[in-house]
């Protein structure tokens, strides 16, 4: 089609290059999908319109400077290429603002300066006093020009309730469901990384927005100091600081960030302390505590301690079946209990491993059509596991062991010959043998002084064993994943 974009006459070219262009559009976006993954598509790129070609230059339109911005920034260059591939005319692509209800021929106004960071790293200071900025439709709606987009996954229905998050999760549907209640003003959310956090401040957003009461802007905190810096280049803070003052919610995520960036705080508790005064919500999140939050300003860590501060703790191993559990029936692919529960006992750290080990296995067994075993586990994950492993101790098999078949602790060393009590011994000595370095003496101690003949004969007794009895051997392996390294 290279040479079909000329030798038409004007309103003829027009059409005929609109639905063409509309057609390598299509394949593009088919592309782009896959390899940025659907939600990063419908995050950001969905929102594309294509305009006119001109000379060897497409211009495409996205409706606000923000997403713009982001756009050109994190997929300028894929998209030249991948226009340059479906039209080998086309060596540019130009990214503009244009409202979306605005016809594409007609952009809403040229390259504003824009108080945005990836534009103004690029942007000389001289240039950023330029024409004047879009005019942007101001909507009970969440302010993509000021804020992040927020992950339509993120919703209070996705969010897995248990011990360790449930005071933090009842926090934020109150204040989704009453903005501004006294004693909820400001909400603070703090936790480990992966446990949730980001997840319930895009709930409190998405829920606001749903009843569409308010304007709402969701933004990290360093993307609040990279705005400010920027909008402080471009000589824009009145700008930035009236937009920001002008949303009913605004939550910043990951609040430590600001520590040692004096200026930022300053502003921000400018910022909040504007918003609070008015009614408005905010709600925070942080790594820590406000009082554990040093290296932040006194003042400001006295008011985020005003409102509501609501933590989220370590995930349980109950939390972490109940997670997998929601998200291997929201996959669709059958994944056995055996492994749910492999998974929960070896990946501890956070809810974000959890579910990337999670993801990665029902991934494969979608490519692949095989079902999902503990071997296949063991297979796909090899490299995460190996991440998790630790050096395993005596101690460690025992209480393991002894847990599974529900016998005391104490019966490892004790005298009991019972089979209830002997044969769990034994799979624990055998399992000493196989996952730890200690000789059959060392062994043989650790379970109430005994011999070394003994331990070599648990260790062959429950070799046999797991040769005849299938469930047996079964279970045998499942201690043997969980406790290895
Ligand atoms: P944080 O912001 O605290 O670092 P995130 O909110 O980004 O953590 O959570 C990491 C991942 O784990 C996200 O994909 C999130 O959806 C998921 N997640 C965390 N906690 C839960 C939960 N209780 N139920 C369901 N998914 C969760
Ligand atoms: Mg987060």
């Amino acid at each position: 089609m290279t040479g079909g974009l000329e030798g038409y006459d004007a309103v003829a070219e027009a059409n005929a290059q609109k639905s063409v262009l509309a057609i390598h559009w299509s394949r593009i976006c088919e592309r782009l999908k896959v390899e940025v993954g659907e939600v990063e598509y419908r995050t950001w790129l969905r929102q594309i319109t294509v305009g006119p070609v001109d000379e060897d230059e497409i211009t495409l339109y996205l409706p606000t400077r923000f997403l713009r911005d982001w756009v050109r920034g994190q997929y300028g260059d894929r998209l030249g290429t991948l226009w340059n591939a479906e039209v080998p005319a086309i060596r540019r692509v130009e990214l503009q603002v244009a409202r979306p209800d605005a016809a594409p021929a007609e952009p809403a106004g040229e390259d504003a300066p824009t108080p945005d960071i990836p534009v103004a790293h690029a942007r000389p200071p001289a240039l950023a006093a330029a024409p004047a900025p879009v005019e942007e439709p101001r909507q009970a709606e969440v302010r993509s020009d000021l804020a992040a987009p927020l992950d339509p996954r993120f919703t209070f229905d996705t969010f897995v309730v248990g011990k360790p998050n449930e005071f933090a999760y009842a926090c934020a549907r109150r204040v989704a469901e009453r903005p501004s209640s006294p004693g909820f003003n400001p909400l603070f959310l703090y936790g480990g990384v992966g446990l949730g956090k980001t997840h319930l401040m895009h709930a409190i957003g998405a829920e606001l927005l749903r009843e569409g009461r308010v304007s709402v802007a969701y933004m990290s905190a360093e993307k609040f100091m990279y705005r400010f810096i920027a909008a402080i280049r471009s000589q824009s803070t009145m700008e930035f600081k009236e937009q920001l003052r002008s949303v009913d919610v605004l939550m910043i995520d990951d609040l430590q960030f600001l520590i040692g960036k004096d200026n930022t705080q300053e502003e921000f508790f400018h910022t909040f302390n504007a918003l609070v005064d008015a009614g408005r919500q905010i709600v925070v999140s942080a790594d820590k505590s406000p009082s554990d939050l040093s290296g932040l300003e006194d003042r400001l860590r006295t008011r985020l301690g005003c409102g509501m501060v609501a933590d989220i703790h370590a995930t349980t191993f109950e939390l972490r079946i109940s997670i997998l559990e929601a998200k291997a029936t929201a996959s669709g692919v059958m994944v056995p209990a055996k492994v749910l529960e492999f998974l929960a006992h070896k990946i501890t750290s956070n809810v974000r491993e959890l579910e990337g080990a999670l993801n990665r296995l029902i991934a494969h067994a979608n490519l692949f059509g095989r079902p999902v075993t503990l071997e296949a586990t063991q297979d796909v994950l090899h490299d995460i596991l190996k991440a998790h492993d630790r050096r395993v101790t005596i101690e460690e098999i025992q209480r393991k062991v002894a847990e599974h078949w529900n016998i005391r602790l104490t019966d490892m060393s004790s005298a009991r010959r019972a089979r209830a009590v002997a044969r769990p011994r034994q799979v624990a000595m055998y399992l000493a043998k196989q996952l730890t370095s200690r000789s059959l003496p060392e062994i043989g101690r650790k379970f109430g002084n005994r011999d070394h003949t003994t331990v070599m004969h648990a260790v062959s007794r429950v070799t046999e064993l797991m040769e005849q009895d299938p469930a047996f051997a079964e279970d045998v392996e499942l201690l043997r994943r969980m406790l290895e390294s």
